[in-house]
Parts: structure tokens; sequence; C-alpha cells
């Protein structure tokens, strides 16, 4: 009997923006994604987010990679650079278009935040240019036309999410005035072109995947599994980033930090694993790694110093 089966392999990512050297926060995202990719005999691919010109900082891309190689993260296939990507950007933005459900918004952020009620996630495009550009400026952005259904999926880690797009963020941005195309469309079509099967990344984002869902979903494109991790806070309940001066972590004393990162995804290396080096410790958090541990929070103060 032919025994042959269509199995999915597991591939994930992590996408990390060239815009400054890697802190514990993103070290988390970097080595969540990486332990659910081995521990399930996945792939583990990576991807950099240098979209946006006038922030990617030169040299961060180098040194993330050298980063990476020395905490023994080693990733499969080749770096996809989004910067090279916008044939594949522009032919999403033409499919949707082709099914009439782009338009383009001339509006001020003064216009926006004028005729919007707001919501928790920010100001809510109030859909003022849906039914033809107004007077004023030529410059437009491209919005995508949303509908009161709402987007729900299961987060691995933070259960269900629900979310009304056209309630809750209006009608969004998938090409900006200055033609930089958005985040949001960007993520959709590279997870679609690297073939993710798994998403894991930090909760940060957690309020745009439904809109990524969203557009997948226009687009025809598998929607991949996701899962949350909490978000790294600082002493002072401050996310980790290059705006709250988090430090880089250090390339050359990888061990810690790696330690640090475990117990903040609530693994439970033994203490003297970390005698053994970072190839080890990797190793055992493969075989160990254990999602049911990951504290079911949104945010998480991180612990110990560095
Ligand atoms: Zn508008």
């Amino acid at each position: 009997m032919n025994n042959i089966q269509c199995q999915s392999v597991y591939r994930g990512r992590f996408a990390p923006s060239p815009t400054g050297p890697l802190h514990f926060g993103s070290m988390v995202a970097a080595v969540g994604s990486y332990l659910d990719a081995k521990s399930q005999g996945g792939q583990w691919l990576l991807r950099m987010e240098d979209l946006d010109p006038p922030r990617v900082v030169a040299g961060a891309a180098d040194n993330i990679l050298r980063t990476l190689e020395a905490f023994g993260l080693g990733w499969d296939g080749e770096t996809m650079w989004q910067s090279r990507r916008g044939k594949a950007y522009q032919a999403a933005l033409d499919e949707l278009r082709r099914q009439s459900l782009v338009y383009p918004c001339n509006c001020s952020r003064r216009e926006i935040s004028d005729s919007s009620l707001g919501s928790p996630s920010g100001l809510v495009y109030p859909g003022l240019c849906r039914h033809g550009l107004r007077g004023g400026r030529n410059e437009h952005a491209l919005r995508v036309l949303t509908h009161d259904e709402p987007v729900i999926f299961v987060d691995r880690l933070q259960g269900e999410i629900s979310q009304h797009i056209e309630r809750e963020v209006g009608d969004f941005v998938l090409r900006r005035a200055d033609d930089l195309v958005a985040y949001q469309l960007a993520v959709v079509v590279d997870d679609g072109e690297q073939q993710i099967t798994d998403v894991v990344r930090g909760a940060d984002i957690l309020d745009s995947t439904p809109r990524q869902i969203y557009l997948q979903q226009l687009l025809g494109l598998p929607l991949p599994n996701y899962l949350h991790l909490p978000v790294a806070l600082n002493e002072a309940g401050e996310k980790l980033s290059k705006q709250t001066l988090a430090a880089p972590v250090d390339a050359n004393r990888p061990v810690e930090t790696l330690m640090q990162v475990l117990l903040f995804l609530g693994q439970h290396p033994p203490p003297d694993l970390a005698i053994e080096g970072v190839e080890r410790m990797l190793t055992w958090a493969v075989t160990h790694w254990d999602v049911n541990n990951i504290q079911r929070c949104r945010m998480l103060e991180k612990q110990g110093g560095g």
C-alpha cells in the first residue's frame, strides 16, 4: 500500500528591521521563533525588513547577521531583503486593485484625527475618501476597503483574538503617500513567498495580525499559525527598543543573554547548562522547548541586569 502523505513542513522566520543592533527584546523573538521551528524539525528563515530607507542604519543588517551567528542561530536558505521586493508588492497591489478593493486617499493626518473617533489601537480612519478623492493635496496613499465582519483567529499562546477592522482600525494604508509600501502588505506578501507556516513574534504586533490575515484572505494566500510572545519591558515598564535606549546584546557574551532569554520564555534550563557553551545550550533548548511554559501575557518585565 502506498503510504506517501502530503506533509506540511514547518517553515518559521525571524524578520528584524535593520534600524540598529539586536537588543534583548529582539533576541526573545529570534530565539523563540528558532526554537519553535527547530523543535518541530522545521526550517527557520531570515528576512530583513529594510523597507523604510530613512530608518535603515548603515551596518545594522551586517551587525544583526553577525550577532545571530554568535548565538548559534543559523538560518536556512538565502536572506530575503524587503528593499528588493518592490515588484512583488506592486503585483499584490495590482491584484487588490483588480478586485476593486483599493482606493486613493489624500487626507492629512490632521483631517483624519479631526474626524476619527479613535480606538484603543489608535486613530480609526473614517473612510473619508471611499467615494473619491477630495480637493487638496495631489500626493495620496492607497487604502484597502474593509468591512464589518470580524477577523477571528486563535493564537497558540494568547488564545482567541477578534478584531472588527473597519470599526477598530478603518480602511488601512497599503502604500503610503511617499510611495513606500506599508508594512502590513509587505509582511503578507513575503510570508507567502517564503511559504511561512508559523509566525512566532512579539505581541506588540498582535493588533496588526488581523489586518495581515485579512490581506492573506483577499490575496488567496495560506494562513500561517501565529504565536505572539510576551514583549520584554524594562524596569520602568517600557518596551525594550531603540527609542527606550535598550542596550544591544553583547555578541561576545552570548551565553548569559541566551540564559536570560530562556528564563524569560519560561523554559527551565539547568543552571550548569551555561558552562556548556552556546551550542549545547541551544541543543538543550530545542529538545526541551515547551510553549505551555511561556507566560500567557502580552508584556512581561525582563528580570536581571543587562
Ligand atoms: Zn482620505
